[in-house]
């Protein structure tokens, strides 16, 4: 029995620091190359891990070094990945990141295996998912497989997050099966079609997505924290205050904790104080997997 159950994207980021971005047809010498972990689904179920989750996996990596290398950090995390599929002829998911002096980055995404996800592999993992109390997914994956995961979630009538990363606007036989949307700003303008300069804005927006089926949001506002909105609350959480480093991490780890909040049934209030120490906690570290907080660094945290 997982408690929660994660469908989605796995990648390796290929970051190499540069001082100043190349220019069109410019071949520049970078100063250090890391390869570190990532995809938003991975992210997120490596998070869940760490903060004492019972977590399993379903998504796909190519039979290549990445994906070997990938499913064996999982592993050593405490995913379960029996359900992560390694398949021939087709090649991992690859970021490739440039970072230049300021912080600034630029990125290519070629999502290979991630977009190869076909509905028998969710159906194949169907006994993950009645053993599930949780599902959550993100849009790092084809479409039709984020609307068949929480078709068949909510068939089993499990509770559905889903993390709308990258947004694009979703269509209604998606947003009636999701139980909790996780927006940031810009992906709830993207999905409301409202665009957000203020909180009555963020109000209108997230009226609109109640009023077409969704249950409760969680809305994250970056070092202002988080919103959480549902038909008879709209209450505003203040962020808890860190020097960041860097903010890769911050939406999955929140995700991850809010996941893990609510698998152990706690109160909204205990879960969200839950979810806004562990993304303070994410931005004090570089990188995306190498952030996510542990569990015991969270329990120590003071704020
Ligand atoms: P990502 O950069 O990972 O895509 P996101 O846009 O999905 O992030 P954010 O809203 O930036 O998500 O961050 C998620 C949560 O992490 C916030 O709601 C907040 O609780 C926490 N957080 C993010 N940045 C900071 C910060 N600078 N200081 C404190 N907490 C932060």
């Amino acid at each position: 029995m997982k408690d929660i159950l994660v469908v989605g994207s796995i990648n390796m980021d290929l970051v190499i620091n540069v001082d100043e971005m190349p220019k069109k047809g410019q071949t520049i010498l970078g100063e250090n190359f890391n390869q570190i972990p990532g995809g938003k689904g991975a992210n997120q179920a490596v998070a869940v891990a760490r903060l004492g989750g019972n977590v399993a996996m379903i998504g796909k990596v190519g039979q290549d070094n990445f994906g070997n290398k990938l499913i064996q950090t999982m592993n050593s995390d405490g995913v379960d990945t029996s359900f992560i599929k390694s398949e021939k002829d087709i090649s991992t998911g690859v970021a490739l990141i440039t970072v230049d002096r300021s912080g600034e980055n630029s990125i290519v995404v070629a999502p290979g295996a991630n977009y190869e996800i076909e509905k028998k592999d969710i159906d194949k993992a169907k006994k993950l998912i009645e053993y599930s109390k949780i599902v959550i997914t993100q849009l790092e994956i084809p479409i039709e497989i984020v609307e068949h995961t929480l078709s068949k979630a909510k068939e089993n009538g499990k509770y559905t997050i889903l993390n709308p990363a990258p947004a694009q606007v979703l269509d209604r036989d998606i947003i009636k099966n999701i139980d909790l949307l996780t927006p940031n700003e810009t992906e709830l303008e993207i999905l409301s079609g409202i665009s957000i300069k203020n909180e009555e804005d963020i109000r209108k927006a997230a009226q609109k997505l109640i009023d077409l089926g969704i249950k409760e949001l969680i809305i994250t506002l970056g070092d202002s924290g988080c919103i959480y909105v549902n038909k008879n609350t709209f209450k505003k959480y203040d962020a808890y205050k860190v020097v960041p480093v860097d903010t890769t991490g911050a939406g999955d780890s929140f995700n991850a904790a809010i996941a893990v909040g609510l698998s152990h049934e706690k109160d909204i209030d205990e879960i969200i104080d839950f979810a806004l120490k562990v993304g303070a906690l994410a931005v004090t570290k570089e990188g995306a997997q190498s952030s996510l907080p542990y569990i015991d660094e969270v329990l120590d945290f003071k704020g």
